[in-house]
């Protein structure tokens, strides 16, 4: 497959066009943003491990009948995806109180929800993602309402599977973001599941020490990110073929990767 012309950028990732118009190439970048942007930096072999994690992640998705935009990696920092109209709403969905949403309402940090609290940001960066309400989806068009009941669905299913996966390496899944996408299908438009699911998407946990394993380190300069996004990754299983896999080794790769380019 011949990789084209770049199509879009986004803070963390890029997208190449190939010459099947319905399939498109995702870069992992080594980029980290937070705070809308005002925080940024570039951590080297970033993009690697949460290509690796967001792969294990979606196949397994997969298996179990979610929909999803991934056809296979590529590479170390790429994979093809099918080329989808994404939804310009992010889904968040929290299983602890953590984050904007103790800032918001005043909720004690660590507060565990009885049950899973979906949240919607609308995708504008120039507004800072604000919050809104599912009838702004509905007031505003972004998504119909057969379309939000389908991704609810879905969303209730992945956040089951993935809190049982993360428990089973011991690693609490706390809240993560999801994006969808419109998929040309004989006329007919289908959602699936788009972007990427990482520890840059994500909030983990240790489940004995709550060590944070996600881009909170980076957020809150907590400092190890590499480290700590390769323990999910061991954890998860990813990393068995080269269990001596080192933060260094994978930042060795992943500038060897670079040179390449
Ligand atoms: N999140 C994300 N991208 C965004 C906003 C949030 O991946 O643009 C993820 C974030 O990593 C966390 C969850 O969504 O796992 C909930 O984020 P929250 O609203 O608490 O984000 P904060 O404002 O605290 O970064």
């Amino acid at each position: 497959m011949k990789k084209g012309k770049k199509i879009y950028e986004g803070k963390a990732k890029i997208i190449y066009s190939t010459s099947d118009k319905n399939l498109v190439i995702q870069y992992f970048k080594d980029d980290a943003t937070a705070f809308n942007n005002v925080k940024r930096t570039t951590i080297e072999g970033k993009g690697v491990l949460n290509n690796r994690i967001s792969e294990h992640i979606l196949s397994n998705l997969s298996q179990i009948g979610i929909q999803n935009h991934l056809v296979k990696r590529l590479n170390m920092r790429e994979q093809v995806i099918k080329f989808v109209e994404i939804i310009p709403v992010e889904f968040i969905i929290r299983n602890v109180a953590t984050g904007s949403l103790t800032k918001r309402l005043g909720i004690e940090d660590g507060t565990v929800l009885k049950e899973p609290l979906i949240e919607y940001c609308l995708k504008d960066d120039k507004l800072g993602d604000p919050l809104i309400s599912e009838d702004h989806i509905y007031a505003f068009e972004w998504a119909s309402k057969k379309e939000i009941e389908k991704i609810k669905k879905m969303i209730f299913r992945i956040n089951d599977f993935m809190v049982g996966m993360f428990r089973g390496v011991g690693i609490k899944l706390i809240d993560f973001k999801l994006e969808f996408g419109r998929l040309k299908n004989n006329g007919k438009k289908d959602v699936i599941l788009a972007d990427e699911i990482s520890p840059d998407t994500c909030r983990l946990w240790d489940s004995i020490t709550d060590k944070k394993l996600d881009k909170d380190r980076f957020r809150k300069d907590l400092g190890d990110l590499i480290p700590a996004y390769t323990e999910v990754a061991k954890r998860l299983g990813i990393l068995h073929e080269q269990s001596n896999v080192s933060a260094v080794n994978i930042t060795k790769l992943s500038s060897v990767n670079k040179k390449r380019r």
